[in-house]
């Protein structure tokens, strides 16, 4: 299925100051061309080969969102171009991202994620851990906390889905007075099949795919 620029404009328009992060994982690069000419520039991707690869043979001017679960010892790949890592759910995880972002010579923009969905294989942080990074960022100075990130649970239930959403900007709020700093402003919260149950509940980033590429054939 070609990408489907009239959704794209539909969706644009529906998301205000929200931002749009297309979601391009497994598809080709002519599917992100085509965005891209219709003035698309934030691109995500979940696999980190996948993420060099188009990067290294796309425009320069993307802004390339890494949005899956980060392992340590790939971080060194993505630190000298990634816009934006949206799954830190470590100490260790910053800890490489900051060494990484020395060696690059630049600060690099993350997001923690939390855990807020009813599934246990889901990734991300609970409250307690949270706090105890929160607690330690002086200690990461090439690493700027730019805010959250989750994922809801994966149901056809509408108030579990907005529970766990409203958990989520609960976080973000606590998180933000906290740190008290104007540079903690983004959370990244809403898909294809709850986008705009997610700005009701106050996302500031969704990540959106299958609904401007189509189904993927593989996750
Ligand atoms: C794949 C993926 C998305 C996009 O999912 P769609 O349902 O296709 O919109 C968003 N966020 C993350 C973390 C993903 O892995």
């Amino acid at each position: 299925m070609p990408v489907d620029l009239i959704t794209y404009k539909q969706i644009l328009e529906s998301l205000g100051s929200v931002v749009l992060v297309a979601v391009s994982k497994t598809k080709p690069n002519s599917d992100i061309e085509a965005l891209y000419a219709a003035g698309q520039r934030d691109f995500g991707e979940n696999y980190v080969q996948e993420l060099v690869d188009k990067q290294a043979s796309l425009p320069e001017d993307i802004r390339w969102h890494f949005i899956g679960h980060l392992q340590s010892n790939k971080v060194k790949y993505i630190a000298s171009f990634v816009h934006l890592i949206h799954g830190i759910d470590s100490i260790k995880l910053l800890q490489e991202v900051n060494k990484q972002a020395i060696k690059a010579n630049r600060v690099i923009d993350c997001l923690l994620q939390m855990h807020i969905a009813q599934e246990e294989t889901k990734f991300g942080l609970d409250e307690e851990e949270l706090n105890n990074i929160l607690d330690q960022l002086h200690a990461f100075p090439h690493v700027r906390v730019r805010g959250l990130m989750g994922m809801a649970s994966f149901t056809e239930n509408q108030e579990q889905v907005k529970m766990e959403f409203s958990l989520l900007k609960h976080y973000f709020d606590t998180a933000k007075a906290k740190l008290a700093s104007p540079e903690f402003d983004t959370l990244s919260m809403g898909m294809s099949g709850d986008y705009t149950l997610a700005i009701e509940q106050g996302s500031t980033l969704v990540r959106i795919g299958s609904l401007l590429f189509g189904a993927r054939q593989y996750q």
